[in-house]
């Protein structure tokens, strides 16, 4: 925020944005909409009379607003929220607590074909899996500076007594891991390391726990319990570029897969003019420049557009942020590539260097896929909700024309589960048209239609979630090209 602006109004002043007018009447007939109404206290006290609240919109004209109320509307059909719980994605259940989103068995699926997805990139950009534990002790995050810093954004410790060698009570303090670059730190140091091992790239599907304040806590996008696709790259000052074009490299491939492409690049460093720099950079101006720079060299060496993103940097060190504008208008960082120089050396990480002797390595902390919660949430939005076929919680519905061809439509999805296919039988009831409406609803990528021509000749009629030409295939050619279609992870089947 750099500047406040007030408004008087007769007596009324008010500390507002802006802008606004003298008087309703600058305001055309036709470029306001009148939106709802509620109910508010004067000033906030319940003890104060209870005033009404009218919200509309306004524009300076009929043109503006109709491009705002389209935006806005297309937000509404496209929200995670809505088509969360209209598609069986997730709920939140208030005995479970809240930010702790419970997974349905279709979000579950997604969430299944995202970490598919990931281990197999990561698989073949040489990265080796490991598995920690969701808490550890409150002392490992004092080490690491997380703490006390950080101490509101998690959950408050579990105090507990253990015994200790000798017999004795040894007071202790668990907490929830907020993060889990620390635990890997740990899997790095179980061992003495040399160049030889470097790079070293650790990934883990992590699950982490951050205490959100409770206002802030909605859908999948705020929560406090979060699943994400990391990973953490040891490596020497001569190999950070090497491993920044790999972990770019992977982030096309993951994202050109989705039909991401409408995404910039920002470049997020420290600020050594901000006042508060001490508590909010690691003090240590070279390196901060040395990271930064070599980040930099990359992207002008790859001719990679960014925007200078200064003030933006994580506490340990510069990063790059993946920006995605969204339908409402908002910028929304999908993932960021940090280059961590801080932690490592205050966690005593080292490794034999070719010289015999000891180093730092860096550190790069990336998660493409971001948490699965955002992520999920990020795509239902991007997709507004008609996932790709090989991302669709059900790929196929086989709908009967009637009850007659029920044992036909079943054979066509006993045929299609043994290859692995997700599909099922609709109803037996309501007639073809209101299934065919029903599948459409739930944004089945696709529907097939079974009758008394398809039984016979072994054929499947195919009509796809978005197209209006439907077409009939052999039952053979449907399995043949669904199977294509998921192995490949198309966006659109390949069909004529
Ligand atoms: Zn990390």
């Amino acid at each position: 925020l750099t500047e406040l602006s007030f408004y008087r109004n007769g007596p009324f002043l008010d500390m507002c944005e802006g802008p606004h007018v003298d008087t309703t009447r600058d305001i055309p007939r036709d470029g306001f909409k009148l939106r709802s109404v509620a109910g508010a206290y004067w000033r906030g006290d319940s003890d104060n009379v209870m005033m009404t609240r009218i919200y509309a919109w306004a524009f300076g004209d009929k043109e503006t607003l109709d491009l705002h109320l389209d935006a806005y509307e297309q937000a509404l059909l496209r929200d995670h929220k809505k088509l969360g719980r209209e598609l069986g994605i997730y709920t939140i259940d208030n005995d479970i607590g809240r930010g702790l989103p419970l997974w349905l068995p279709n979000g579950t699926v997604i969430r299944d074909e995202l970490e598919k997805l990931a281990k197999e990139l990561e698989f073949k950009a040489n990265y080796q899996r490991v598995a920690t534990p969701h808490i550890a002790r409150r002392d490992l995050f004092y080490q690491t500076g997380h703490l006390p810093y950080y101490a509101d954004g998690m959950y408050p410790p579990m105090e507990l007594i253990e015994e200790g060698d000798d017999g004795e009570q040894v007071k202790e303090a668990y907490v929830l891991k907020p993060m889990n670059c620390p635990h890997h730190h740990k899997i790095f140091s179980s061992e003495p390391r040399s160049y030889r091992d470097l790079p070293l790239r650790l990934a883990e599907y992590g699950q982490v726990y951050r205490f959100e304040e409770s206002g802030a806590v909605g859908g999948l996008m705020r929560v406090r319990g979060m699943n994400m696709n990391d990973a953490h790259i040891y490596c020497s000052e001569d190999q950070i570029k090497s491993e920044f074009r790999n972990v770019m490299a992977l982030h096309d491939e993951a994202y050109a897969i989705l039909g991401l492409d409408n995404y910039y690049i920002r470049l997020s460093r420290w600020d050594p003019d901000d006042p508060k720099g001490k508590d909010k950079y690691v003090d240590d101006p070279k390196s901060w420049e040395t990271c930064e720079r070599l980040i930099a060299e990359l992207l002008n060496e790859m001719e990679v557009a960014y925007v200078d993103g200064p003030g933006e940097a994580a506490f340990y060190g510069p990063k790059i942020d993946m920006q995605f504008p969204t339908v409402t208008g908002r910028d929304e960082s999908v993932s960021t590539i940090q280059l961590d120089f801080a932690v490592p050396p205050r966690l005593g990480l080292c490794y034999v260097g070719s010289d015999g002797a000891d180093h730092v390595p860096y550190c790069i902390h990336r998660a493409p896929f971001s948490t699965h919660e955002r992520f999920v949430a990020f795509l239902i939005e991007h997709f507004a909700g008609a996932f790709p076929t090989w991302l669709a919680p059900v790929q196929v519905r086989v709908l009967t024309v009637s009850n007659q061809f029920t044992e036909y439509g079943q054979r066509v999805v006993d045929k299609l589960r043994a290859r692995f296919i997700r599909a099922e039988l609709g109803s037996a009831s309501d007639t073809v048209s209101k299934k065919i409406r029903e599948g459409t609803t739930q944004k089945i990528p696709n529907l097939v239609v079974v009758g008394e021509r398809e039984a016979q000749d072994s054929t499947v009629t195919l009509r796809r979630y978005g197209i209006e030409k439907q077409e009939t295939l052999t039952l053979d050619a449907l399995e043949r090209t669904l199977v294509e279609a998921i192995e490949q992870r198309s966006l659109e089947l390949p069909l004529s």
